[in-house]
């Protein structure tokens, strides 16, 4: 392709993606059944045999997948605490897949080790946590407890004379994994392909917002990892780690901490109380795709024990780098990366510490005024509303769930079901930088609409 042709094709992807997202008010936040079956047709036919040129393709995606997708960039999308995109992170996002540097080392792409040593740098600056840390990219925070757990795996059986990298977990010390009885579905999803079983664990009860309860902690021994959480996905409430962290420790137990969205809480000296202890830790999972408002996939693992995240995952290969300093490769457990990085540079870059603690802050004030008024039009919210998830019931399930389906149909806004503490009810996550005032107040009257009408 000639530069001219390049330039026309990039400068159109991005006038593309301006329209969407301008257009993003004006329409239905989830997608027209129309779109979803125009696109089942588009897709059916076998892989062609001659090539097409790129703009035809940008051109049919555009037309095809635009209608199709879910707006959950814009301001009124309220499930699954997603997040939208900060738009500093989205244009460097662009430009860093421009570079298509290969972020696994020094070697590969010396400029984007620096930014993510500086991105992670700052991230443990805006949470608070120990600047020794160690830390990595990685897709999500599934990933992200992942590999703060491998870390742990290593750590404790290392403290019981076994090395688990060389010998694998065949005839090891048993480890005793204690989580809490609202612990994430990622989390046994993880324990399961560390080798350390979704069912072998030690289930801590939760109290009435599903908080690890203290006085049920079980007598610990041997190697040990307690799990705990910052943010449970519908009350956004968190485990007692100023209580939990110092006692468990004492037992020699590695603490992780799965902090998808809730860590950064931390960022907020308002909220900061919440998530008070969780620096104690020794290990967190953060994601950066979810509250910060970057680009999928994108996630922040941070070790304290720097030796024990590069045991677990350190390589060697006769081209590959060796040396003392960080390479993301010998800390990750992808090999080949994206600049992930990147994008959360740009994030804290363009939010600054004001910025972060503002964002969180607006989100908590915005579940707060969703809370309020569905307590006034009658409804129940079923959870205290201390972050920026909200829980609420309109009566028994079938009503519940044919107020959410009225709602989704309506398309204002989206809320999605769950159960929360074997209640059907729907749950409102405020995440994203683009929700205003104005957003929420036409949410809240579509909610009532369709509660209303049934
Ligand atoms: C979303 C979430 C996860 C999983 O994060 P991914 O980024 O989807 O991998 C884990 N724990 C909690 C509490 C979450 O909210």
């Amino acid at each position: 392709m000639e530069h001219e042709a390049v330039r026309t094709l990039l400068l159109d992807a991005a006038r593309r993606a301006v329209v969407f997202l301008e257009g993003l008010d004006e329409r239905r936040v989830f997608p027209e059944e129309a779109a979803l079956s125009r696109l089942d047709e588009a897709l059916a036919g076998a892989l062609p045999d001659e090539p097409s040129d790129a703009q035809d393709v940008l051109a049919r995606i555009d037309e095809l997948g635009s209608p199709a997708a879910v707006a959950s960039a814009g301001g009124r999308y309220f499930g699954f605490v997603t997040g939208g995109t900060l738009p500093a992170a989205l244009a460097t996002n662009w430009l860093a897949s421009a570079w298509d540097q290969n972020a696994f080392s020094h070697a590969s792409a010396p400029g984007v080790a620096r930014f993510e040593q500086a991105a992670l740098r700052w991230t443990k600056q805006a949470l608070d946590l120990p600047e020794s840390c160690a830390g990595t990219f990685v897709t999500g925070a599934t990933m992200a407890s992942f590999t703060g757990l491998a870390a742990a795996r290593h750590a404790v059986l290392r403290q019981v004379g076994w090395d688990v990298g060389r010998r694998g977990l065949f005839g090891a010390p048993e480890i005793r994994v204690v989580v809490g009885g609202e612990a994430h579905a990622t989390i046994f999803k993880v324990l399961a392909m560390l080798g350390l079983g979704r069912e072998r664990v030690v289930v801590v009860p939760a109290d009435d917002q599903g908080r690890m309860r203290v006085d049920a902690l079980p007598a610990l021994e041997g190697p040990t990892i307690v799990c705990l959480q910052a943010g449970n996905v519908n009350s956004g409430a968190f485990d007692p780690a100023a209580e939990i962290v110092p006692r468990v420790k004492a037992h020699g137990a590695w603490v992780h901490v799965d902090g998808a969205f809730g860590l950064w809480a931390r960022a907020s000296t308002r909220l900061a109380e919440l998530g008070r202890g969780l620096e104690l830790a020794d290990s967190w999972a953060v994601d950066a795709h979810k509250w910060l408002n970057v680009p999928y996939d994108c996630a922040i693992a941070l070790v304290r024990d720097a030796e024990a995240l590069r045991s677990a995952f350190r390589i060697s290969g006769a081209y590959l780098p060796q040396g003392d300093r960080a390479e993301a490769i010998d800390v990750t457990p992808e090999s080949s990366r994206r600049a992930r990085g990147l994008d959360v540079w740009a994030a804290l870059k363009s939010l600054g510490r004001r910025g972060i603690a503002e964002l969180v802050e607006r989100h908590c004030r915005q579940a707060a005024t969703f809370a309020a008024g569905l307590r006034a039009a009658g409804h129940e919210v079923l959870n205290d509303v201390v972050l920026n998830q909200v829980v609420v019931a309109f009566g028994d399930a079938a009503r519940t769930d044919a107020v959410i389906a009225a709602l989704q149909r309506a398309g204002v806004c989206w809320c999605g079901a769950t159960i929360w503490r074997g209640r059907r009810a729907m749950r409102i996550s405020v995440s994203s930088w683009a929700t205003t005032d104005e957003d929420v107040r036409a949410a809240l009257a579509s909610i009532d609409d369709a509660a209303r009408a049934r």
